[in-house]
């Protein structure tokens, strides 16, 4: 990937597609396509032909995708297959009609195997059953995964993928609907500081096990693999440590300053128990997070909340 190749990130407005473009920029690239949703509808085949006609990128990052918390994925179940197999299925097949140099497809920890022995290591994919909660988007992330390694064999193509931990950074979704659970407590414990509540409510049971991981270190990840790794293995993206939801619910109490109680709703599902990445094999490539938990959740804490 030359500073001058032509780059289409698709999601450059999300969380991870704004962290890849910051990071690209910070390193000197400078020819990027960029299209919000409101100018071009990534569910729509022949809006997105036209476009790759007319761009013909030669590098795609497809960070574009319908994501969202657990309570998101359970909810909005058909939205989350269908949106995400027909992102994937336009961006993909035309990156190949157009002849993309090379692609990377993010997919998602979720996707692998509810019960899957720990740390899970990237051949653990589609050894066992999903966790119900999330299993339209992670049967879409497998078709993505599938997709990339299909065509790499029938077609020749460069098509990668990335499987991310649990992420967290700038441009976070903070609805506390549909959001995941490291924003949420943050904007339950900042906003429970500010009315002086005297409780805030966390769901599940507290027991279940998650790692996390700074956007901007996945980004830097991301592009060391786009310069790096040609394979059909979809490689995990973590940091090799976890927390219990509890002990975070705990570090974000006391990042945020919150002096109440912590109220645990069981009536919440927990979801998957645990989903530790074996990230031996990025680590073999050359490449290790660099942002800290506590770290990383006190500059966005900072950034998102204090400076307004
Ligand atoms: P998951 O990793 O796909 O299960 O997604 P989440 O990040 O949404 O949830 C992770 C865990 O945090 C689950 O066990 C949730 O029940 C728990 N959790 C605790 N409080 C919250 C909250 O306020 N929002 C969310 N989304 N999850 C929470």
């Amino acid at each position: 990937m030359k500073l001058s190749s032509k780059i289409y990130i698709a999601g450059h407005n999300g969380m991870v597609g704004s962290a890849v473009l910051r990071y690209l920029k910070q390193k000197g690239y400078t020819n990027f396509i960029l299209k919000d949703s409101k100018e071009l509808d990534l569910t729509d085949q022949l809006k997105v032909a036209s476009f790759f006609e007319k761009e013909k990128p030669d590098y795609v990052f497809l960070a574009a995708a319908k994501v969202g918390g657990i309570e998101a994925n359970n909810t909005f179940r058909a939205q989350f297959l269908y949106e995400n197999l027909m992102i994937q299925n336009n961006v993909i097949h035309q990156s190949y009609l157009q002849k993309v140099k090379k692609l990377l497809f993010f997919a998602s920890s979720c996707i692998y195997p509810k019960f899957s022995p720990q740390p899970i290591k990237e051949d653990y994919l589609l050894t066992g059953l999903l966790e119900p909660t999330n299993e339209p988007y992670a049967i879409a992330k497998i078709a993505g995964v599938k997709m990339c390694e299909s065509y790499n064999k029938q077609y020749g193509c460069d098509f990668i993928s990335v499987m991310p931990t649990n992420l967290y950074g700038p441009n976070d979704n903070y609805d506390l609907k549909t959001s995941h659970v490291l924003p949420a407590l943050l904007r339950k414990f900042h906003e429970a500081k500010l009315q002086s509540s005297p409780s805030v409510e966390v769901w599940g049971t507290g027991m279940p096990k998650r790692e996390f991981l700074h956007v901007d270190d996945l980004a830097e990840a991301s592009v060391h693999l786009m310069k790096n790794y040609t394979g059909n293995v979809s490689v995990n993206v973590g940091t090799g440590e976890d927390i219990s939801i509890k002990n975070l619910a705990e570090l974000i109490k006391s990042i945020v300053g919150f002096k109440g109680e912590i109220v645990w709703n069981d009536s919440k599902p927990d979801g998957t128990p645990r989903k530790l990445l074996d990230v031996s094999l990025i680590q073999s490539l050359g490449w290790k997070h660099k942002i800290e938990l506590e770290d990383g959740i006190k500059a966005v804490y900072k950034n998102e909340f204090l400076e307004q």
